[in-house]
């Protein structure tokens, strides 16, 4: 019975490994994935203060603030035990985030593939940075091997690097492949429910990923009905709420990290009184 017991749960447990092979080779076998025509066209034409697209543009601005949010909690606390296996790759999630503000800001000032590397360099390495934090808080965590961890975290920021640097480069060949960056963007919706899950991550935690997916994946669709809802909504477009709620999705997950090391402090203390995530 154990060893049945035992081999379960090494299928179990090679199964996000099987997965992303999986979707890996169908990617291959599907060949290069285009960027979609008109990509750069955007509902969003407001001006403000002689500021073109103005919306698109300063809705970023709520990246910088989660993520100047996030460090201020948790910098300070950054050995605390609840966030410490991870908070090498958390502390690339944020400061990817906040440069996010930035290069997509930058990007949709003028909207063309050149900027738009500098738009998806850091959301890649955020999503970079979120990988390896929850690997490091699940699969790797039991070990605490702080050099796995590190590994980890070089890994996932050498294929956010090389996943844009691949589109780029076939891009000016004429014959852009966003495959790498698409996996990249998919493997989150993918391997954390599955580590949370497989590794026992506490239930609170795994609500607070599962809704920040779920809201990242509204704003993935916010943003290929980007023209769609600009006319059904007017007042905001479907890309400028695609920032939004990405930003929402982001501070979803910084306010669990501050509320882990809230509730750890207070569970090892008498003090009973409410404390703010804030
Ligand atoms: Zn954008």
């Amino acid at each position: 019975m154990n060893s049945l017991a035992t081999q379960q749960r090494s299928f179990y447990c090679h199964l996000p490994s099987w997965l992303v092979g999986v979707i890996s080779a169908a990617l291959l076998l599907h060949g290069p994935i285009a960027q979609l025509p008109h990509y750069h066209e955007f509902a969003d034409q407001s001006v403000w203060c002689g500021l073109s697209h103005a919306a698109d543009v300063l809705s970023n601005g709520g990246f910088a603030l989660v993520a100047l949010w996030g460090m201020w909690r948790l910098w300070p606390v950054r050995t605390h035990p609840a966030i410490k296996a991870g908070w090498c790759a958390y502390r690339l999630f944020l400061v990817s985030l906040f440069l996010t503000a930035f290069g997509s800001g930058f990007y949709h000032l003028a909207p063309d593939n050149a900027r738009l590397l500098w738009d998806r360099l850091p959301i890649a390495l955020a999503f970079a940075g979120l990988l390896a934090a929850v690997r490091a808080e699940t699969v790797v965590t039991a070990s605490i091997d702080t050099v796995r961890q590190r590994r980890d975290v070089i890994g996932f920021v050498m294929f956010a690097v090389i996943s844009v640097a691949w589109w780029f480069f076939t891009d000016r060949q004429g014959a852009g492949d966003l495959r790498f960056y698409l996996l990249l963007q998919g493997l989150p919706l993918i391997l954390i429910p599955l580590w949370q899950t497989l590794y026992g991550a506490a239930s609170a935690d795994r609500i607070a990923f599962a809704a920040a997916l779920a809201v990242y994946v509204l704003a993935k669709l916010a943003e290929i009905h980007d023209h769609e809802l600009a006319h059904a909504l007017h007042a905001i477009s479907g890309h400028t709420l695609k920032h939004l709620l990405a930003t929402l999705a982001a501070a979803i997950l910084v306010r669990r990290l501050v509320m882990r090391t809230r509730v750890l402090a207070n569970a090892g203390s008498s003090a009973t009184s409410a404390t703010s995530v804030f």
